[in-house]
């Protein structure tokens, strides 16, 4: 038995719990997870946002970790090798998305990390816990200049926003918004910044400007205050939307050039209203993106230690688990919280 953090319903506090992790099959590699982030979604998927879920929950989708142990059939790692993994354990490998390196948009559905079910009938759960076993295939490798805090936000929140900065080719000479400055927001406000693009953030406040300019924004602006969007309008090429509740999603609209693109991240319960006149005039399109695939993840990966970018992050105990959730809900996170392991 491993132990781990569990939640049991919707409103209540994590416990110690254990867990069983299954023994090694031929392609599977042990993992001793180091460090585990708190990403959003953990708090949607234990909240039950997104409809019901299996409790006990272990939630966590942001691993980084050494090899302990290898099946026989392993040849991309080895035990003592620094991993991480992220929003998914497995996949079909058959169909063609996957086949394209696409594995999150697998026709047959990718397995989630935690609250999925595996190939072998079992519940998986994630990374609030000592151990996790996965197979090679969904396993990255963490550069060595990348400390393994730093490293396990970027299996989620690293590439959930370079895979659509990728895609809708942020770079030089595009003017790219990103919306919230949270844990997605800030390491797309990093990356964008990287690819060469001119980066604005839109921020609820501007509480956090400074850390915004020095993540690489050239600008900041409030969206409390209105003049923001009658100032901005017909601006970006590219917008990335990380909020995680609802938004006016026509306001934001209205600061895309023509041809511009907001691709939503951000992934609140309820529906969006969009007027079609938000996008007609314009040619706008509005779009969504998840995740990345394993070899666009481990791209990423790459890319981070090349251009020196790594989240902020405030380390906790697993003892500290509901406060973090708490200050999540009140937006008050510089940038992403990262659980020491060790101390569970
Ligand atoms: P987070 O750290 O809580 O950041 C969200 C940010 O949104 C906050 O820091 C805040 O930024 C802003 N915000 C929060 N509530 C708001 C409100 N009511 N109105 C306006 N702005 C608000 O969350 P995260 O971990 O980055 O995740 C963000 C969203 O992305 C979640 O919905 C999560 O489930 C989703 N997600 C999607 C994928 C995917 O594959 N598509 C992957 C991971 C996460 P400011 O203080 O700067 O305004
Ligand atoms: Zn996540």
């Amino acid at each position: 038995m491993l132990k781990a953090r569990a939640v049991d319903g919707p409103d209540q506090s994590f416990r110690e719990a254990e867990i069983e992790r299954r023994e090694l099959d031929k392609k599977d590699i042990l993992i001793e997870i180091k460090f585990a982030g708190i990403c959003h979604s953990d708090l949607h998927t234990a909240h039950g946002d997104w409809g019901e879920v299996d409790y006990p929950l272990v939630p966590g989708h942001e691993i980084a970790g050494i090899v302990t142990d290898v099946g026989e059939g392993v040849t991309k790692y080895k035990v003592g090798d620094r991993v991480g993994v992220g929003c998914m354990v497995d996949s079909c490998g058959e169909c063609e998305n996957c086949k394209a390196g696409e594995e999150q948009y697998c026709l047959k559905g990718n397995v989630p990390t935690y609250a999925g079910v595996d190939k072998y009938g079992e519940p998986t759960q994630g990374g609030y816990s000592t151990h996790i076993v996965v197979v090679e295939d969904f396993v990255l490798g963490i550069p060595d200049s990348i400390p393994l805090d730093k490293a396990a936000p970027l299996l989620c929140a690293g590439i959930t926003t370079f895979s659509p900065l990728n895609h809708w080719d942020a770079g030089p000479g595009k003017k790219v918004a990103v919306v919230g400055m949270g844990g997605l927001g800030h390491m797309a406000v990093k990356i964008a910044h990287a690819m060469g693009a001119d980066v604005t953030v839109l921020s609820q406040t501007l509480n956090k400007k400074e850390d915004g300019l020095a993540f690489g924004a050239s600008s900041y602006y409030a969206t409390s205050d209105e003049e923001t969007f009658e100032k901005l309008a017909g601006t970006f090429d590219l917008i990335i939307n990380t909020v995680s509740a609802k938004l006016d999603m026509n306001a934001y609209l209205s600061l895309l050039t023509l041809n511009g693109t907001l691709v939503n991240v951000g992934a609140p319960a309820e529906p969006l209203d969009i007027n079609l006149f938000s996008l007609i005039p314009h040619r706008r399109s509005f779009a969504g993106s998840m995740i990345g695939g394993i070899r666009e993840t481990q791209e990423m990966l790459d890319f981070c230690a090349e251009h020196d970018i790594a989240p902020s992050i405030e380390v906790i105990s697993a003892d500290e688990i509901d406060e973090a959730y708490k200050r999540v809900m009140d937006s008050d996170v510089k940038y992403r919280f990262v659980i020491d392991i060790s101390t569970m």
